[in-house]
């Protein structure tokens, strides 16, 4: 028998609904806003979409373009994303696509100072590429249902560097987005079934058999939305977060599964690393090709693992779950740097089968993240963990940023000890929340708490490919 999550501390917050309660907390209003607009047809996979966004700037320079993300028309998404109208502050502007049609830049009328915002209306097509045929999964449609990954025209992080405009390997996540508030209205047919990021309202009847959902969600980094007639829904509360899980019809065994470890997981994590500040929390299933893929407040699982790989299961759905800290609320460069997210998210799994079935169980994680790093390094393939995803193949992409980078935490974790590592965790969640970390952050908040010795398992770890 498993046991049920231990009780929560008297001290345990209580979450925010999301947008309203969230945007009364000071500083948000810095953040990006967005409205937005899905106009969804189910049969023939068309989207007609609108995307306002409302751009704070904050300098140090006058801004003088806006970069917005076009990710469905990267190859491995498969998707057409095309903005047939674009504005700034309601004046049409001269755009230019680049990055393999995955940019668009929208030169700005006259240099916005720092301190002022500027506002960009587009008005786009999609064309969603048939679910399990083409494309990821992540984005897509067929038999019902419509996946609504990276949908929209998106505005990403911005450094010293200027706007970040790099396209990532197909193996890797796709995504750098600063924090933002956003109110989504879906249309699509009476039918569906929304999952979505944030929250949404009981929806609007159009007449003609269509419905229209109001959503919100923020502080967050991206918005995600997966519409079906024939999701299987089941749902629990944890500490006043509901928690849904959507399975496909024959597969609610796997999707009540899901539902219980996901809830087991958000308990623990927000026991061990902090709140997590929003009203719900979906896992859902589908056609993805990996094994599973993290949204703020959602995560997709692939449908294998709710049949023939059911014992896989509860690892996948516990590491896109802990996604929702690192990569959600603690962000990153997820191309350049994708093991800040991943190798913690990874991490997080091993203390989750710890606290869940004991030193025993979580001691066989470790072993076959072991075994896993060792084959590589005996066929003379070992490399740093803190490479881009693209330095690596996609089979040495577990292995080394996934495996190895949680076999560095746990290094970490022995020589610093267990009660100065959770409360690093907790201290790089307090500082980096609603931001972005860099590897340096990282290096420099464990050197501050382990000394030299932490520095030397970076070097060796992250910088080197001496076999620690
Ligand atoms: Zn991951």
């Amino acid at each position: 028998p498993r046991p049920s999550p231990s009780a929560s501390p008297p001290s345990a917050p209580v979450p925010g609904a999301d947008f309203s309660a969230a945007a009364d907390e000071e500083g948000l209003e810095s953040f990006p806003r967005y409205d937005l607009a899905w106009e969804v047809d189910p049969t023939s996979g068309l989207v007609a979409g609108q995307m306002i966004v409302r751009y704070p700037w904050a300098g140090p320079e006058p801004l003088s373009d806006l970069v917005l993300r076009l990710f469905p028309n990267a190859p491995a998404w498969g998707g057409t994303l095309t903005v047939t109208q674009a504005q700034i502050n309601g004046h049409p502007v001269r755009s230019t696509l680049t990055v393999e049609g995955t940019a668009l830049r929208l030169s700005l009328p006259a240099p916005l100072p720092p301190g002022q915002s500027v506002t960009a209306t587009t008005a786009f097509t999609l064309q969603l590429p048939p679910l399990g045929v083409e494309g990821n999964g992540q984005l897509g449609y067929g038999a019902g249902r419509v996946a609504l990954a990276e949908a929209y025209p998106m505005v990403p992080c911005r450094g010293a560097e200027g706007w970040w405009e790099v396209l990532g390997p197909a193996h890797g996540d796709v995504t750098c987005n600063p924090v933002a508030f956003y109110r989504v209205q879906i249309t699509a047919p009476a039918t569906m079934t929304p999952l979505t990021s944030g929250r949404c309202d009981p929806p609007l009847s159009l007449g003609g058999g269509m419905q229209r959902w109001l959503c919100t969600a923020g502080p967050v980094r991206d918005f995600a939305a997966f519409l079906g007639a024939d999701y299987q829904v089941v749902t629990t509360s944890v500490e006043g977060v509901t928690v849904r899980s959507a399975s496909l019809p024959g597969d609610e065994a796997g999707g009540r599964e899901a539902l219980d470890d996901a809830a087991y997981a958000l308990a623990l994590f927000q026991r061990r690393f902090g709140p997590y500040p929003y009203a719900e929390l979906d896992v859902v299933e589908g056609p993805l090709d990996r094994a599973g893929m993290e949204y703020p407040g959602l995560v997709l699982i692939q449908a294998a693992y709710y049949g023939e790989k059911r014992e896989g299961l509860e690892p996948i759905v516990v590491h896109e779950v802990a996604h929702q800290w690192w990569y959600g609320l603690v962000g990153n460069d997820q191309v350049n740097a994708p093991w800040l997210d991943e190798a913690l998210a990874e991490f997080s799994t091993l203390l989750y089968y710890e606290d869940r079935y004991g030193e025993e169980e979580a001691g066989l994680i470790e072993e076959s993240w072991r075994q896993s790093y060792e084959a590589v390094v005996a066929a003379g393939q070992d490399r740093p963990v803190g490479l881009p995803a693209d330095a690596y193949p996609q089979e040495l992409y577990g292995p080394l940023v996934y495996r190895k980078g949680a076999l560095f935490l746990v290094a970490l974790r022995e020589t610093i000890g267990d009660d100065a590592f959770e409360a690093l965790l907790r201290q790089y969640l307090v500082q980096h929340r609603y931001g972005l970390a860099t590897p340096e952050d990282f290096r420099t908040l464990i050197e501050g708490r382990g000394g030299p010795a932490a520095g030397d398992l970076y070097e060796a770890w992250i910088l080197g490919t001496r076999h620690p």
